[in-house]
């Protein structure tokens, strides 16, 4: 029988490390997966950085830029974006988006969210009618029409299924091989399940049919044709999900909410943006605990408001895509390390990135835009008063310091 390829779309911080679990994994399990892992690099040239394993003081290779794709197959380490760590040699980085897609089945999409939706048009017919999708991306967006969780908008782009990975991930960690969990979202339509014929002959391939992937709760419908897996593939079950993220360091728990896994992942940068806020003040851990018992709130309340029928409340509460993350976000994200540093430093907060990141992308503050216009839009700043005051600092409208009387519960006799 037929095995699974498997392309990671996207090379950043986090794209690079989850190529580095999948790959390890593909080779441990090669009745179920082809051993080379395909990751799309979007090419740029670089020079090799002092943390590099490949940095020698005066050489020649050090002394000028290359481009990036070519460094990582050539040295086994993305140089700019995950620098000092050595991903397998099945990791083969790829520059063009339509030869790193061709023929897999599996399609592990992993870079900043602003990006997602040009790379998913741009993919439009190139990609395997039967592929099916994870997105790792920590984002939403948000149009006239609604917010859309990005693994709905890459099913409906590509006329695929997708599910979400999601969890308290601090890539560096991971890419070093040390223990976290994660949650991996997957609740695929009924035609991928293989279940035996009443006959007892076993269910072989169904025909593709139309199936409604929309998951956000009054959002128009939109169908599209799934073709289903052919049945000379292994199944796409939870327990083959499960053989191709965890590791020993990476512990996946499978659940069916991609709506909660995703909106934890996306809605916990803006939480992570104000702890670093109050940190930077210099206000300590009992401040920074504050606001993230109001920000996983916020999360199950904007899950329940929104993606009510679909959206658990223990995803939150008992995942690693809902508190976990939370946690471990604003102890040492990005998000939170820019924000704190924004007031400690008297910087804009996209300041700090473009000099601090090398590249790497925030997602918090145009999540923070994002969900503001979308409860903008609907009239319920009000009820989300962390989310609101996260977007009113960004816009220089109220000060850091103001959060706590933002956040009170209002005195009722
Ligand atoms: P990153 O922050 O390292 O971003 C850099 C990446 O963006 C590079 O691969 C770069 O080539 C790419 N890029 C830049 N311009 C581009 C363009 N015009 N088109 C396409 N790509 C472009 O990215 P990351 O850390 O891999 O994050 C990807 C997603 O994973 C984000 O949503 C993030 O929230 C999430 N995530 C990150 C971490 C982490 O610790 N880094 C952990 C969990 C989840
Ligand atoms: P940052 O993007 O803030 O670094 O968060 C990383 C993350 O998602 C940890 O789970």
């Amino acid at each position: 029988s037929k095995r699974h390829k498997v392309t990671v779309v996207g090379s950043g911080n986090w794209g690079s490390t989850i190529a580095k679990v999948v790959a390890e994994n593909t080779k441990a399990n090669p009745n179920l997966f082809d051993e080379t892992v395909r990751m799309w690099v979007h090419e740029e040239e670089v020079e090799i950085p002092k943390t590099s394993q490949h940095y020698k003081e005066g050489s020649e290779l050090c002394s000028k830029p290359q481009k990036l794709s070519e460094l990582v197959n050539k040295f086994h380490e993305n140089v700019k974006y995950l620098p000092g760590i050595t991903l397998p040699s099945n990791v083969v980085a790829v520059t063009s988006i339509e030869e790193a897609v061709k023929d897999s089945t599996i399609l592990i999409f992993n870079l900043p969210h602003q990006f997602i939706r040009k790379i998913c048009v741009g993919l439009q017919g190139k990609i395997v009618p039967f592929a099916r999708g994870i997105s790792c991306i920590k984002g939403v967006e948000v149009s006239e029409k609604g917010v859309t969780l990005l693994s709905e908008l890459i099913g409906q782009t590509l006329g695929i299924y997708c599910g979400a990975l999601s969890g308290a991930n601090i890539a560096s960690e991971i890419a070093a091989g040390k223990y976290s969990e994660t949650t991996v979202a997957y609740d695929p339509p009924a035609m991928d399940s293989r279940q035996p014929t009443p006959h007892g002959t076993p269910g072989g391939s169904p025909t593709s049919s139309t199936v409604d992937l929309t998951i956000t709760k009054g959002e128009q419908s939109k169908k599209v044709q799934l073709v289903p897996l052919p049945s000379d593939y292994p199944s796409l079950n939870h327990g083959n999900m499960k053989r191709l993220f965890h590791r020993h360091y990476f512990h996946v728990r499978m659940v069916s909410d991609v709506a909660g896994v995703s909106l934890g992942g996306a809605l916990k940068n803006i939480v992570a943006l104000a702890a670093g806020w109050v940190d930077g003040l210099g206000w300590g851990d009992n401040a920074k605990a504050a606001v993230m018992r109001v920000g996983i709130l916020e999360e199950v309340k904007f899950g329940k408001m929104f993606f009510a029928g679909s959206c658990k409340t223990q995803t939150f509460t008992e995942e690693s895509a809902g508190v976990a993350d939370v946690v471990t976000s604003c102890m040492g994200g990005r998000n939170f390390r820019c924000a704190k540093m924004s007031i400690e430093r008297g910087l804009t907060i996209d300041e700090v990135e473009r000099r601090e990141l090398n590249g790497q992308k925030l997602q918090g503050t145009s999540t923070a835009y994002e969900v503001n216009s979308f409860l903008k839009g609907k009239g319920l700043e009000h009820e989300f008063p962390l989310f609101t005051a996260v977007y009113n600092i960004l816009e220089g409208k109220i000060k850091p310091d103001q959060i706590p009387d933002l956040i009170e519960p209002k005195i009722v006799d």
